[in-house]
């Protein structure tokens, strides 16, 4: 049925194919940076489709050239995946493949932009399940191939650094203040805990934003913890939200956890340490775990991973005198992560940006705004040339990152 379902899609794009070009390319395209004009010329209506497969979630998003979010849906595989306590890869595919057709569908609908006045697309190309990143993949190919569109293929974790940027009043505010870079991005989720130093500069009229790595975690990422220690605690997937929601009750303080590597000189992070005396603090409870004992535990562990985050963020930023932190990515949706952040950086007299909770955990509309990005920068495949775009699974950034 998917099969045949392509096929239909195909056809009309065929069908459409010479009203594609009806992109103005005299009108410039306005960046999503502030003060920061790009120069490559699109369209003042200019629309690029973005799609996001790379681990439980479909996505898809329609942003205009401003950056501005059109439609942005979701279809998560939560019940698909919970009873099994993780993601299960192969099932992620096979969901993928079931949900992106009608997912599209739905995201035009909602953008009212047919598929022939959609003039790029942009994809995720990794890191990710390979399985699940070769069906959005896929089907980005098929579409630019078959409307001779421009393909961008975007870096899923690269996207979360830019999630700030993108334009949507009710998740960011009408006038949101947005960092000027260089800045310290932390982009925290199930699969990543990273720090990069992205900076600015705007080389011929195109911005272009570099990251260069600045800390990395030496085993689990937090969102990674969370979700075994969930495990242990007997709380259901996906176990970063349902530590949030059962620390509401809990005591943060009835449980002490050691705070890993506190040297400043070590720019690293580390949650196996913390995942450990997790463990050992569920099993020093001994028996089945009471409600009160299940709340405090993971009060305490939340506190712990939030105290590690919040301390190595703040010195790596001190080392290298930055003064504006972005936090992005899934567990940057914690509400705890928030409050200590803010706090501290009302403290320390930082400035601090924190991406909204809708756009932290996985999207399609980040995807499509880094989509811009490197579209402006002539980062795009075209025609048969989109074959040679592939996918990653675990791969320091594609393209524009350095290891500091
Ligand atoms: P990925 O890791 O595939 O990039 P996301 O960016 O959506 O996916 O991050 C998912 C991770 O974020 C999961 O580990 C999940 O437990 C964690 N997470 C989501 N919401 C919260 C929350 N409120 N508190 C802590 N962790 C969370
Ligand atoms: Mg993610």
């Amino acid at each position: 049925m998917g099969f045949q379902v392509t096929l239909r899609v195909m056809g009309n794009l065929a069908f459409r194919r010479e009203r594609v070009n009806r992109v103005d390319r005299r009108v410039p395209l306005v960046d999503h940076a502030p003060g920061m004009a790009v120069a490559r010329r699109w369209g003042e209506r200019m629309r690029i489709l973005g799609l996001e497969s790379s681990c439980d979630e479909t996505a898809a998003a329609v942003l205009d050239a401003d950056a501005r979010v059109l439609a942005n849906v979701i279809s998560s595989q939560i019940p698909v995946h919970a009873k099994y306590g993780g993601v299960v890869p192969e099932l992620a595919s096979r969901n993928h493949l079931l949900a992106i057709l009608p997912l599209m569908s739905k995201v035009l609908q909602g953008s009212h932009t047919p598929l022939s006045e959609i003039d790029a697309i942009a994809v995720t190309v990794g890191p990710g399940l390979i399985g699940s990143l070769l069906i959005g993949l896929q089907t980005a190919k098929v579409l630019a191939m078959a409307s001779d569109l421009p393909l961008v293929g975007v870096d899923h974790v690269e996207a979360h650094v830019r999630a700030i940027f993108l334009d949507d009043p009710i998740a960011f505010g009408p006038a949101p203040a947005r960092p000027t870079g260089p800045y310290l991005a932390l982009a925290v989720s199930g699969g990543h805990t990273s720090l990069y130093r992205v900076e600015t500069e705007v080389k011929r009229g195109v911005l272009h934003d570099d990251c260069r790595l600045l800390a990395h975690t030496l085993d689990d990422a937090a969102g990674e913890a969370f979700d075994k220690v969930a495990k242990l605690l007997g709380l259901p997937y996906p176990g970063g939200v349902a530590i949030d929601h059962e620390s509401e009750n809990g005591d943060p303080t009835a449980f002490r956890f050691p705070l890993p590597l506190r040297s400043p000189k070590k720019h690293v992070f580390s949650f196996s340490g913390l995942k450990t005396a997790a463990r050992l603090a569920i099993e020093g409870v001994g028996g089945p775990l009471s409600d009160g004992a299940r709340a405090d535990l993971a009060a305490s562990f939340q506190e712990a991973v939030v105290g590690h985050l919040v301390h190595k963020t703040f010195q790596v930023a001190d080392a290298h005198g930055l003064t504006e932190i972005v936090v992005s990515g899934g567990v940057a949706a914690n509400r705890r992560l928030r409050s200590v952040f803010a706090e501290t950086a009302r403290r320390r007299g930082l400035k601090l940006f924190l991406t909204p909770t809708v756009y932290c955990t996985d999207n399609a509309a980040m995807i499509a705004g880094l989509g811009l990005r490197r579209l402006a920068q002539g980062d795009c495949y075209r025609g048969a040339a989109s074959r040679r775009l592939d996918a990653y699974a675990n791969r320091a950034f594609r393209s524009g990152v350095r290891r500091g």
